[in-house]
């Protein structure tokens, strides 16, 4: 991806994320979408629409299909189907409580390369706590062994909050046992049901346990992905590696709006998934056109940042987490609350 010298960064629409449903079977404390409450569903011929806009300007490296709960879907087969060949690799996310042989099937027959599901520690008790409802945990299990049967890569995914930040390195080791190709990381996020049991992790716990994470995942060759631009301050390794992209003039950070879209069951095309931030709606114009409006471009803009974001040197190679400073403040350019910076 290309910066140039005011700041602005060149879209590259690396991932889309297609949100089918807001149905859901869990109430998960940090849910965004505090979905299970209305129903809304995109149809397989809302998914060809958005992926025909998309596919006429970028090469798609991945699509996801994600909810709610995106199996709960009634047409979820034709949906995978509708999103078949778009892309070069197709990913379900799911909480992993609904799989079956026969879904698990259908996934092969579209091609889908992998399944992401949601576990947020290896302790069954603190995952269905945290997942609010009884039984998840081993019903995720279920599905993880239906899916090595079938010989389906999956991997895990996990966001931290104040009950389970000192997980990850446990959840590292479970996930290696159980055979998981990769584990993703991200912090909560309080949008949605997260916003009201939201409690703020101080940075050291946070950065302790992605350190401990980064250090078990290196010993047992399991990828951990961080899906945080902060990522650049957990060791002065990171740090050095993020100063020599920003000599070489390299962009990095924040995905949202660049390498990412996510599109809700109403149609809203959002720059991420993890904060409601509207850039358009698909009933009005299509794809393309929203991608490119001028609401969209002004989130590439790192000189649109403020506050300590704005004044930053780093701002090229991380510009914070514009979810969490849309979350707190209503500001999309203000500060990421969370950074550990101090000069
Ligand atoms: S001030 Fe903003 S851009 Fe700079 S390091 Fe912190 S979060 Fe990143
Ligand atoms: S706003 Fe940016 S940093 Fe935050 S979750 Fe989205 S892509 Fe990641």
């Amino acid at each position: 991806m290309f910066t140039d010298a005011c700041g602005f960064i060149e879209p590259t629409l690396d991932v889309l994320a297609l949100s089918i449903t807001t149905s859901c079977n869990l109430k998960c404390d940090f849910c965004s979408r505090d979905a299970g409450g209305r129903r809304n569903y995109l149809t397989p011929l809302d998914i060809t629409n958005i992926l025909n806009s998309a596919s006429s300007f970028t090469n798609l490296r991945l699509i996801t299909i994600s909810g709610g709960e995106p199996t709960l879907h009634p047409n979820f087969f034709e949906i995978m189907q509708a999103a078949k060949g778009y892309s070069q690799k197709l990913s379900i996310n799911t909480n992993g409580t609904t799989l079956t042989s026969e879904i698990i099937r259908k996934m092969k027959i579209c091609g889908v390369t992998s399944v992401a599901l949601s576990l947020d520690s290896s302790n069954s008790k603190l995952h269905d706590e945290i997942r609010g409802v009884d039984g998840a945990f081993n019903k995720t299990l279920s599905s993880i062994n239906l899916l090595r049967k079938n010989g389906i890569r999956f991997t895990l995914k996990t966001t931290l909050g104040k009950k389970n930040v000192n997980e990850l390195s446990n959840l590292i080791i479970f996930a290696n046992t159980l055979g998981a190709s990769k584990v993703s990381v991200s912090r909560t996020i309080p949008i949605g049901r997260a916003a009201k049991n939201y409690d703020f992790i101080e940075w050291e716990t946070y950065s302790k346990s992605l350190n401990d994470g980064i250090k078990i995942a290196k010993e047992l060759s399991i990828d951990l992905v961080i899906d945080d631009p902060l990522k650049i301050f957990l060791n002065k390794n990171s740090l050095n590696k993020a100063k020599d992209a920003l000599i070489a003039g390299e962009y990095g950070g924040c995905a949202a709006g660049i390498s990412m879209a996510y599109i809700l069951p109403n149609k809203d095309v959002l720059p991420c998934p993890a904060f409601p931030y509207v850039l358009g709606n698909i009933e009005e114009s299509d794809f393309k056109t929203i991608w490119f409006s001028e609401k969209a471009n002004s989130i590439r803009n790192r000189d649109f940042l403020k506050g300590k974001c704005g004044s930053c040197q780093l701002k090229n190679i991380c510009g914070g987490c514009r979810g969490m400073a849309y979350s707190l403040t209503n500001d999309i350019f203000a500060n990421d609350p969370f950074c550990p910076k101090t000069v």
